[in-house]
């Protein structure tokens, strides 16, 4: 059986060679974001997602979270699990030191996160939903909603949700019906929400639902969106908790994976006086503010699928070791365990060549965000803010895709045994599931990479993008070394590809717009697995300068570049085919009649 052990020397390398930590600890407030803080949190992160959290995520998945009454009672050892992560400060780590937050930066709370996720997905949905909550509440709310809601949120005594999806209206918000009538101060708010993860459980005091709904004179369509805290409890002026507000969970569902997370369907006003609510910033301009919210929650998703990917790596490697079957192709005579068979191998390459690349992509956007919010010059801040907006749709659309096909490997590489519940493999395959439709699917996201940004700037971003693809190719072109040398036609050709689809898309977008979004989902795969070979190169080209002074551990840089070859010839290599698609692939996806499908 195998335990989760934080990739601590990948995520050491990628922080301090790849996405800058040096850099980022240099920004105003950061300072204390030292290489030595930074090693010891990653330490003592990494005992307590292997000693507390990963222990409880088999079990999680077995039991269940259970629904009775209204109530939802946790799987054994979450409740405890939840008491030692909020006393130990990490719930607070990223957040605003005004409000009893560490303020750490993103960069540094992104491999705490991963972890969570890796040891426990369901576990750390609860946190990932409250954050995102405390950032609305942050830049939007009142001073009285921020006084009344943000320390205990931040402490993680109270938990938030996002309350954005009922039965008509999923990825299309436009069609939300919840409604909210004006009451002098506060509002009343009537109807349903499905699908509400953490809606209702028994790991704190209070929950507070940031939910989207209309007031009665609010005009048609997402500009009469607005958005309101919902708390399960009432709060007293002197901050203690009151009466238990109208509203409920109706039932939790029954999913393929995160058993232990409670998506819950939630009712409010169901008595007929309406749940109390207090609007979050001004009326109608709920969805702007909920995508302070999602594009955060959209980086988390995004991080879910790095972290799942890791953790089924490491099991599938765990069984590669130990299972003996076959002989050695070369050696013969006796029975050797799997890792020896070249198929096997490839498959714990692919898995673990594409996590690295996810990882890295994922901590070098989320330095961009610590750049984007605290660098002193504004033209550094609008570059990075306008980068991190180009790849939050690439980080959570192509690392969760990345991670079911990584999640399945895993049971590939365990044969039988993977279909099986017993190895654990399974899990990750389920629990992967999720991770490309919440936060806005693999289709929404394509649209928005596509639309907003690409064709909306005129393709600014992403040429400004491709220049500094186009410095590491040069750098590759003046290694010697033979592994970068057999990546780089690999690397330039996924450049030339991504450039062509972005000119492409550039030009038929306003034209032909059923065209441009027949081939955006593999445009994001494009610009995901160019993205990923721009990391490893990166990667590959430091490992290369560190090899030839012995600086470190030898083995860890050899790897590294062996491992981006291995990226290039077997991921990278599929970019021109998929330039092929974005280009020439609208006419069929639209040929069929309706009747002839
Ligand atoms: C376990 C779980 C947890 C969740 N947690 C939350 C939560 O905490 N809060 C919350 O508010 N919601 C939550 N959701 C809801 C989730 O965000 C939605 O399921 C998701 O946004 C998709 O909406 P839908 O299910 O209605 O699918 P639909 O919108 O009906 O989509 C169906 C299919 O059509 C495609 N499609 C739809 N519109 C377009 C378009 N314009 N262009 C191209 N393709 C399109 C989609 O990509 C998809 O393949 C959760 C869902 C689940 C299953």
């Amino acid at each position: 059986m195998s335990t989760y052990a934080a990739p601590l020397k990948d995520m050491r390398f990628v922080l301090n060679e790849l996405a800058g930590l040096a850099e980022v600890a240099k920004l105003p407030g950061f300072e204390e974001a030292t290489a030595d803080t930074v090693d010891a949190i990653l330490e003592e992160a990494s005992k307590f997602a292997a000693g507390v959290l990963d222990p409880l995520n088999r079990p999680g998945d077995e039991q269940g979270s259970v629904w009775q009454d209204g109530a939802v009672a946790m799987p054994i050892g979450f409740r405890a699990a939840y008491r030692q992560f909020i006393e130990g400060g990490w719930n607070a780590l990223p957040l605003d030191p005004d409000w009893g937050g560490q303020g750490l930066p993103k960069l540094v709370a992104t491999p705490v996160e991963e972890m969570w996720i890796a040891a426990n997905m369901s576990f750390s949905l609860c946190p990932l939903l409250t954050q995102g909550a405390i950032e609305a509440l942050i830049l939007r709310g009142s001073d009285h909603l921020k006084s009344t809601y943000l320390r205990k949120m931040v402490e993680g005594t109270w938990t938030g949700t996002m309350n954005l999806t009922e039965p008509q209206a999923g990825s299309d918000l436009s069609l939300v019906r919840t409604r909210a009538e004006r009451r002098g101060d506060h509002y009343r708010i009537f109807g349903q929400k499905i699908f509400i993860t953490y809606g209702e459980h028994d790991l704190a005091d209070n929950i507070l639902h940031l939910v989207l709904a209309r007031t009665p004179d609010a005009p048609e369509g997402v500009r009469g969106i607005s958005l309101f805290l919902v708390p399960k409890y009432l709060v007293r002026s002197d901050g203690s908790l009151g009466e238990r507000n109208d509203l409920r969970c109706v039932s939790i569902e029954h999913k393929l994976g995160i058993h232990a997370s409670p998506t819950a369907v939630m009712a409010f006003g169901d008595k007929g006086e309406g749940a109390v609510g207090y609007v979050v910033g001004e009326e109608n301009k709920g969805l702007a503010y909920m995508f302070i919210m999602m594009n955060a929650a959209r980086f988390g998703v995004g991080l879910e699928g790095v972290a799942i990917a890791e953790r089924a790596y490491q099991r599938a490697l765990a069984y590669a070791k130990e299972r003996l079957q076959g002989k050695d192709l070369v050696e013969g005579a006796k029975t050797v365990p799997i890792i020896r068979h070249p198929d096997v191998r490839r498959m714990l390459m692919l898995m673990k060549a594409q996590t690295e690349a996810m990882r890295a992509l994922a901590y070098v956007v989320a330095g961009a965000m610590d750049i984007a919010r605290r660098h002193p010059d504004v033209a550094m801040r609008n570059r990075n803010q306008a980068f991190v907006d180009l790849m939050i749709p690439v980080v959570k659309g192509w690392s969760t895709e990345t991670s079911i096909e990584v999640a399945s490997l895993g049971i590939q590489v365990h044969g039988g045994m993977g279909f099986i519940e017993e190895t654990g493999a399974a899990q990750h395959l389920r629990d992967a599931r999720i991770t490309t439709i919440y936060e806005g699917t693999t289709g929404i996201q394509a649209n928005d990479l596509i639309g907003r940004k690409i064709a909306r700037e005129g393709g600014a971003t992403a040429k400004s993008y491709l220049e500094q693809l186009r410095q590491i190719d040069s750098e590759l072109a003046r290694s010697q070394h033979e592994d970068l040398r057999a990546l780089r036609p690999h690397f330039a050709a996924g450049i030339q590809a991504v450039a062509e689809s972005v000119d492409w898309l550039l030009a038929t977008f306003d034209k032909d717009v059923r065209a441009a979004a027949a081939g955006s989902v593999p445009f994001l795969k494009l610009m995901g697995v160019v993205a990923g070979s721009w990391q490893m190169a990166r990667a590959a080209l430091v490992a290369e300068k560190k090899v030839a002074v012995l600086d470190g551990d030898e083995a860890f840089y050899r790897a590294k570049i062996a491992t981006a070859r291995f990226y290039g010839d077997h991921v990278l290599v599929q970019a021109p085919g998929l330039k092929n698609t974005v280009v020439g692939g609208a006419s069929g996806v639209m040929a069929l009649a309706e009747e002839q499908f």
